[in-house]
């Protein structure tokens, strides 16, 4: 997200004031007392929440659950972080206050250490491997899942098989966030091509072969709206947005995503300091970011996958000259996945029946 199109926090404070927390716990609070919420998911991100410290951290997740539990509202709160500052001391904090905690990591080092390098350019994935061990072994409770942006460079099963070695509970495979003005790598001159699509579709198949039960969000929200039911993210199928974000000085933002188009695409004019979340809800609403079908341009409403594609995350819509009218970069790589996927779910299908049958013959 640093390095998007979005620029402004580089004027924003470098963290919340604690002033600033209790006023987007109160409006937590009284947005879910309102509509009679009793669970609300809480992220805790940045740039690198962990830079915090400790003792901050352990202020910042008291007040939250303080105010929220005394309302009788229970919060779910999650760290996302690059992993490097984790030990035991943030382990055994987040334990006792039963906080949990999600890794970016992009797969197996010589991938990984791409982009993910320290200050002084070398990579990190060497200190992150010890890290991951550490949660994954002494901390599993915690451990929210990995996070992974998909390299098409990479090879699927060998990333798959690298992520699924830490034993997750949850991986997340997240497309590069870009868009028609600043296309995806290895799709920068063809769009009609899926490398995306490919990858995902061998990573699926390892995912669907593999001894270790984990979810896939990706995965699981397309085999979800295949059969008809609930995504499990905001990227996929038509559901309307359900995440606001507070930015340090208390800004109340559209989802961080789009600040991968424009510098003030996620710019809704809110603070918590006088705006409730239900203005911000009016706002994304009114400004049409993310509300079902209408949102979407001609060629995705009449598309047959768009209840479970949805266009795909809105920033991969993007064009300067058309806004977010355009299909997504990724189009074929959806369709393409969604395709592997459904043949994949008839094939099981078709398998269960004979094997029901011939249980029913045995029977009979
Ligand atoms: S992005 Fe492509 S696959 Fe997805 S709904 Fe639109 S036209 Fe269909």
């Amino acid at each position: 997200m640093y390095n998007l199109a979005d620029q402004r926090w580089r004027k924003q404070p470098k963290q919340m004031s604690l002033d600033t927390l209790k006023q987007v716990v109160t409006r937590i609070r009284d947005h879910s007392y309102l509509h009679e919420v009793r669970k609300v998911k809480i992220g805790l991100h940045g740039g690198e929440p962990l830079l915090v410290g400790p003792d901050k951290l352990e202020t910042i997740i008291d007040t939250l659950q303080g105010t929220l539990w005394s309302a009788g509202i229970d919060p779910r709160i999650t760290i996302q972080t690059n992993g490097l500052l984790f030990n035991e001391r943030f382990g055994d904090l987040l334990l006792r206050k039963g906080v949990t905690l999600g890794v970016s990591v992009d797969g197996i080092p010589a991938i990984n250490d791409l982009h993910r390098v320290d200050h002084k350019g070398r990579g990190s994935s060497k200190r992150l491997e010890e890290k991951l061990h550490l949660l994954s072994q002494h901390y599993h409770r915690i451990f929210a899942g990995l996070l992974c942006v998909v390299n098409p460079l990479s090879d699927p099963t060998e990333t798959f098989d690298y992520l699924a070695s830490f034993k997750p509970p949850t991986i997340n495979f997240l497309l590069p966030l870009d868009h028609h003005d600043r296309r995806p790598p290895g799709k920068e001159h063809n769009l009609s091509d899926a490398p995306y699509g490919r990858w995902l579709a061998d990573a699926f198949d390892r995912w669907a072969s593999h001894p270790t039960p984990m979810r896939v969000l990706m995965f699981n929200s397309f085999i979800n709206l295949l059969n008809g039911k609930q995504s499990l993210t905001e990227s996929h199928g038509t559901n309307p947005a359900s995440i606001a974000v507070v930015e340090t000085n208390g800004d109340i933002e559209a989802g961080d995503a789009l600040k991968a188009t424009d510098e003030f695409a996620t710019v809704l004019g809110l603070n918590v300091s006088n705006n409730s979340f239900d203005d911000a809800y009016d706002r994304v609403v009114g400004q049409a970011l993310s509300e079902g079908l209408g949102r979407l341009p001609s060629a995705c409403q009449s598309c047959d996958l768009v209840k479970v594609c949805g266009g795909g995350d809105a920033p991969t819509r993007y064009s300067k000259a058309n806004g977010f009218k355009n299909v997504s970069v990724y189009c074929l790589d959806y369709a393409f996945l969604i395709d592997h996927i459904q043949q994949r779910m008839l094939v099981a299908q078709a398998s269960m029946r004979q094997l029901q049958s011939r249980v029913s013959m045995r029977q009979g």
